[in-house]
């Protein structure tokens, strides 16, 4: 009997042991996503066909006896943002509605040839800015422990389907914090790697010098092993990082952090977070403690200024990248109806299609990099990035790993900061740093927040790289709080189906 509430190392064990096909396992997934994607709205297209004859095709190279890899044969839900061949892939645009790309992305084949399901496409804020789903043009999504509620963002949608045993894995991309922040609010894992450790060739670009693509699973092992099977050098990712991938699934499976050096940041802690949110992080600090690690204060003074300077520096790129949505090339073309010049098209097209979030941020963009202003803003953002940098490498000189809250508060409700665009953005603010920095970092679920009884995520940051680091530091606390808690966290997540 297939269980989609078994982990996908589980699962993965099942099918080599054919406990049950590849196939069962996907059409019991297609089976809860028809229950209840209608309350969580994760998905924007589901697959099935693809999905069914992918998996087929992994039990056929079974019982031929074919060498399979690890994840062969376990479903997955993709980010709109990815563009996966003959499937539409919108970014939650409307301007890229009807769209289905040509091609694959390198990280998209990888999953492909690793003989991963792909079930679907997931909901996503429009071109990845946002934190809640909200900007969507497709609808929001609810994160499945509260109806009310947003998963966060902008891989919103990823996050849910896991939560909501959709799919055991899933994939994000994180540009200020888009993997971390929607897995802390849905109490799931979820990693953003090293800057340049994952292909970003065909991924929609909103913020190329911070976009990042990553796993979401519901246990550290589970995204260890996605992260690895979509890990490495690619020639078509010009700043793709050509070293060997972290070991990140034997890091996942050592459980010890006996010597390990844990810095707080004394920057992202205390004032301004959730007391239910900072009480369940120092709960985990002590785990840690007791498994042997040592916790010291560290000081990055120069995080209180990465916010405003992501601002800047997101903007500025996404006014660039989204230059290319022209009515010409992509997607949707409005008012051409042969009276009207090109440039006119376009810009009809433009007004038409994109969303207001994201024509904020065209102009905010543009207008910081216009002549005379350019040093003034975009100049200096690109200094406080550095300093960003320095700080953690500074920190990184006396421990092993970095902590702090993912985000301020828990799962927030849908419309409470939809017209209120900086609350929005402080959503970001423990999350943005590590991409300033190009390192990576992890959202590990460590309990409910009392007040609301809503997931709490940590967040654990490694130097470029040693993204392993994280995973054994996670693995490790993941084990103490299970055999403190005695289930995992999503057990005591409402039960959606079947009503
Ligand atoms: N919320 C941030 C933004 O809107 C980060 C989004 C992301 O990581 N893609 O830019």
């Amino acid at each position: 009997m297939t269980n989609i509430h078994a982990t996908a190392a589980q699962m993965a064990d099942s099918l080599a042991k054919k406990e049950f096909s590849a196939v069962e396992l996907t059409q019991a997934h297609l089976d809860r996503i028809a229950e209840v994607d209608g309350k969580v709205n994760a998905f924007l297209h589901v697959d099935s066909q693809g999905a069914l004859s992918q998996a087929k095709s992994v039990d056929e190279k079974r019982a031929a006896g074919e060498k399979l890899s690890p994840l062969a044969g376990i479903p997955l839900a993709l980010k709109d943002i990815l563009a996966q061949e003959g499937v539409p892939t919108t970014a939650g645009s409307k301007i890229l509605q009807g769209w289905r790309p040509p091609y694959d992305a390198t990280v998209v084949a990888k999953l492909k040839a690793a003989g991963v399901v792909i079930l679907g496409k997931t909901n996503m804020d429009e071109f990845a800015m946002g934190s809640s789903t909200e900007n969507s043009a497709y609808g929001t999504t609810q994160n499945p422990w509260d109806l009310t509620r947003t998963p966060g963002g902008s891989s919103g949608g990823s996050a849910a389907a896991v939560a909501a045993f959709e799919a055991p894995l899933a994939i994000g991309t994180d540009t200020g914090g888009s993997i971390r922040q929607p897995a802390a609010l849905t109490g799931i894992v979820g990693v953003k790697p090293t800057y340049g450790g994952v292909s970003r060739y065909g991924v929609v670009a909103y913020s190329s010098s911070l976009d990042q693509v990553g796993p979401f699973g519901r246990t550290v092992l589970d995204s260890a092993l996605l992260h690895e099977a979509i890990a490495g050098h690619d020639e078509r990712d010009s700043t793709s990082i050509n070293a060997p991938v972290p070991q990140v699934v034997t890091a996942a499976k050592k459980l010890d952090v006996k010597g390990m050096k844990i810095g707080v940041i004394k920057e992202l802690s205390g004032a301004g977070f959730q007391a239910g949110v900072s009480e369940r992080i120092n709960e985990a600090l002590d785990l840690l403690v007791e498994a042997g690690a040592q916790i010291v204060e560290v000081s990055c003074p120069n995080f209180e200024y990465a916010l405003a300077a992501y601002y800047l520096i997101a903007p500025s790129e996404a006014s660039s990248n989204l230059a290319r949505f022209d009515s010409m090339r992509y997607g949707l073309r409005v008012g051409d109806d042969g009276s009207k010049g090109a440039e006119e098209v376009m810009s009809i097209t433009r007004e038409a299609g994109f969303g207001k979030e994201v024509k904020r941020r065209i102009i905010l963009g543009t207008y910081a990099l216009s002549s005379g202003y350019y040093d003034a803003y975009y100049g200096s953002a690109q200094k406080v990035r550095t300093l960003v940098k320095q700080d953690f490498e500074k920190a990184f000189e006396k421990v092993d790993v970095l902590v702090s809250p993912v985000t301020p508060t828990t799962a927030f409700k849908i419309g409470e900061k939809s017209n209120d665009p900086v609350a929005m953005y402080l959503s970001d603010i423990a999350t943005i740093p590590v991409n300033m920095a190009g390192i990576g970092g992890m959202s590990l679920p460590v309990g409910l927040a009392k007040e609301d009884g809503l997931p709490v995520g940590l967040q654990i940051m490694a130097p470029v790289m040693q993204d392993d680091r994280f995973y054994r530091v996670g693995g490790t606390l993941e084990a103490a709080l299970l055999s403190k808690w005695g289930k995992p966290i999503l057990s005591n997540a409402p039960e959606l189906g079947g009503k």
